[in-house]
């Protein structure tokens, strides 16, 4: 049975509550999203991707920025991904970089955004790591795929890309990128938006994810299978077992806080898994659109609401 088939009232309930989430006061959706959010600083950053490897998994660390307004917010954005490398380096932790082009000032000025984006990857290098950018809402598609190819074309190696398989223009854009042979994450894509542009039914989005892991697979690219959808995730491993594809051909990835069990099943199977960790002050955005896709997110601002609706009488914390 797939959300689609049966709407039971609590998933509407769910739903209409998501939909409000920007209406809900900040520190309770600081409170809610803690589990996604490694925390405000590098250390905590740090702690988390230690814990994360320590259970077998690799990570991805990414500075929040999205919200940045300014240049100069931008250029330090682009200047904590340094200290990142060198504490990914120092710690000997196994984690690479994802990064938001809005982060490093894509919607202020593509050749700043260029420019910073040249200096993470230039860290990269020296570190022998690896950088993926993050795919965002789709008025940014066009401008990160021409960056993407720029710096591919200019030798930059070390850089990654993400593909949104609700996007109907992902199979085309697999096409396009075809010929630099990228390392794709490919996820279902986050952002609301408009049925020209996207497919909107749950179903469709996963049809599109297995035919874009195809396409990605035919075309001999390396792909971050990126989602906690069990039926996709049991789907792929056919898909991989299938074209004989050993556990360093390909990898699944997940976010920080979510799916923890499947997570663990695929460690214990023998797959490679990226757990992506998020850390810094700028966290509304990012949480916002975690609480969002948290289906027992009614039940939590529910309980929050009540418990100071209705105070504890034996005074217990
Ligand atoms: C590593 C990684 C990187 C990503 N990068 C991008 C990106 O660059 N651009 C982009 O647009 N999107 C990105 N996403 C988000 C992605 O597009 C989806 O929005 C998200 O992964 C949820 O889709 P799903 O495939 O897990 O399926 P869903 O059907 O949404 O979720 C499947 C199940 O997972 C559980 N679950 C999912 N989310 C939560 C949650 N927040 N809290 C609790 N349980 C949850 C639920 O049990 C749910 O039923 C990324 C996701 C991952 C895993």
């Amino acid at each position: 049975m797939t959300p689609t088939t049966t709407i039971p009232a609590l998933v509407i309930l769910d739903r209409t509550i998501a939909r409000m989430l920007p209406a809900v006061p900040k520190p309770l959706v600081h409170m809610l999203a803690q589990r996604y959010i490694a925390g405000p600083t590098l250390a905590d950053a740090c702690r988390v991707v230690k814990r994360v490897n320590g259970q077998g998994k690799l990570a991805t660390i990414d500075v929040l920025g999205e919200e940045i307004t300014r240049d100069d917010e931008a250029r330090a954005i682009a200047g904590a991904y340094r200290d990142v490398f060198q504490t990914i380096e120092r710690e000997g932790l196994d984690s690479n970089v994802s990064v938001k082009l809005t982060g490093l000032g894509l919607k202020l000025d593509y050749d700043l955004c260029r420019e910073n984006l040249e200096s993470v990857l230039g860290e990269a290098a020296r570190w022998n790591n690896f950088v993926r950018i993050d795919m965002e809402d789709s008025s940014t598609t066009n401008e990160t795929l021409r960056l993407y190819r720029e710096l591919r074309e200019s030798d930059h190696e070390n850089l990654g890309i993400v593909l949104q398989a609700y996007l109907r223009r992902t199979l085309d854009d697999i096409r396009s990128l075809a010929d630099l042979r990228p390392s794709v994450r490919i996820c279902k894509g986050i952002y609301l938006e408009p049925p020209e542009l996207a497919y909107q039914g749950y179903e469709e989005v996963r049809a599109n994810f297995l035919r874009a892991l195809e396409a990605l697979l035919d075309a001999g690219c390396y792909v971050g299978i990126a989602t906690h959808d069990e039926w996709l995730v049991s789907e792929a491993r056919r898909i991989v077992a299938r074209r004989g594809l050993g556990p360093d051909e390909y990898q699944f990835q997940m976010l920080l806080g979510v799916a923890e069990q499947l997570g663990q099943r695929l460690v214990r199977e023998g797959h490679r898994l990226r757990i992506y960790v998020p850390f810094g002050e700028h966290w509304y955005a990012y949480s916002l659109r975690r609480l969002q896709e948290n289906p027992r997110i009614a039940g939590y601002i529910a309980a929050d609401t009540l418990g100071r609706l209705v105070p504890r009488r034996n005074g217990s914390a």
